[in-house]
């Protein structure tokens, strides 16, 4: 894999293969030593023009654990606040010699252009594009599905016939893509629940189905319900009345989450806003998966990040 962008590109063995890899990393990780030499040598850069917790420290972790050399390189405080253009912090990346590049951004499609342009050689791996796709959230959200559902014989599965529910602000969620592309070529069924003011032009194109009732979701009893953070930062006009409107309507409440099967889990990619889009009893609850999909995004960066840097330059 010369560069992980989106899951769009993703077929479904290429998927399957990638979540394989990561149970290896995971196998790893429960090990007295946890690091692995496989990238000794080798430069990550983690560039980031947008804020992020957990994505950042994720991805350093997962290079670290493979020996890689990690450099934290965030807009902030650095020469792009004073206008450096991508192309110029692209060319100083590649004179450092970054051999992968992992890259947020508030534009949609920038990633891409590093991808494309001849400003730098290295893998590049989208770590989240304005509302376009987040491919390593994608990845750990279907691992920890594929996990939950499969334990320790998830090897060489697909999610055929899951059904997903995914709730809230689809319009400004990168993560919403990413899940759709994946867990439908994985074979999962997906469906979309949100207020019709927050789902994008041309969804209807998109291989889900489309509901706009929480509690119609829940009463079809889905394996998962994926709850998607209230984007506000991205939110200029007004897309439902008021928070306490949004909640009643698409938040998981406790009452939503007491009548959701036992067997359902409930999982959320963080940060979540605690009383909004989810309540804390199901947050927390021995059902949601919060905290495993943090520790999974680990496994899964360490497995993208084997897979772009063992590939080497030269097309894909
Ligand atoms: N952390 C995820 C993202 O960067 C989800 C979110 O921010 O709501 O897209």
């Amino acid at each position: 894999m010369r560069h992980l962008l989106s899951t769009r590109d993703l077929d479904r063995e290429e998927a399957i293969g990638i979540l394989d890899v990561a149970e290896d990393m995971a196998e790893v990780q429960n090990r007295e030593v946890r690091k692995l030499p496989t990238l000794r040598g080798r430069t990550v850069v983690n560039l980031f023009f947008e804020d992020s917790t957990r994505t950042r420290i994720s991805f350093e972790a997962a290079a670290k654990r493979l020996s890689a050399d990690v450099i934290n390189f965030s807009a902030k405080g650095s020469s792009v606040s004073k206008g450096e253009s991508l192309k110029d912090t692209a060319q100083t990346l590649a004179s450092i010699g970054a051999d992968a590049v992992v890259v947020r951004h508030p534009a949609s499609g920038a990633p891409q252009v590093l991808a494309q342009s001849d400003w730098i050689e290295a893998g590049i791996i989208n770590a989240g594009d304005g509302t376009h796709e987040h491919p390593t959230q994608g990845l750990l959200d279907a691992f920890t599905i594929r996990r939950r559902l499969h334990g320790r014989t998830a090897r060489g599965k697909a999610l055929d016939g899951v059904s997903v529910s995914i709730v809230g602000d689809i319009l400004h969620s990168r993560v919403a893509r990413s899940n759709v592309w994946l867990l439908t070529s994985l074979g999962a069924n997906v469906r979309l629940v949100a207020p019709a003011t927050l789902l994008p032009v041309g969804v209807t194109g998109w291989p889900v189905t489309i509901g706009y009732d929480l509690d119609d979701a829940i009463a079809e009893r889905p394996d998962v319900v994926m709850m998607l953070r209230i984007q506000a930062e991205r939110m200029s006009g007004g897309f439902f009345p008021n928070a306490r409107e949004y909640s009643r309507r698409w938040g998981l409440d406790d009452a939503r989450f007491n009548a959701l099967p036992p067997t359902s889990i409930v999982m959320h990619p963080g940060p979540m806003n605690r009383g909004l889009e989810i309540s804390s009893r199901a947050a927390d609850s021995d059902r949601s998966t919060v905290l495993e999909q943090v520790t999974n995004g680990v496994s899964v960066r360490m497995a993208v990040l084997y897979l772009v840097l063992s590939t080497g330059k030269g097309p894909a």
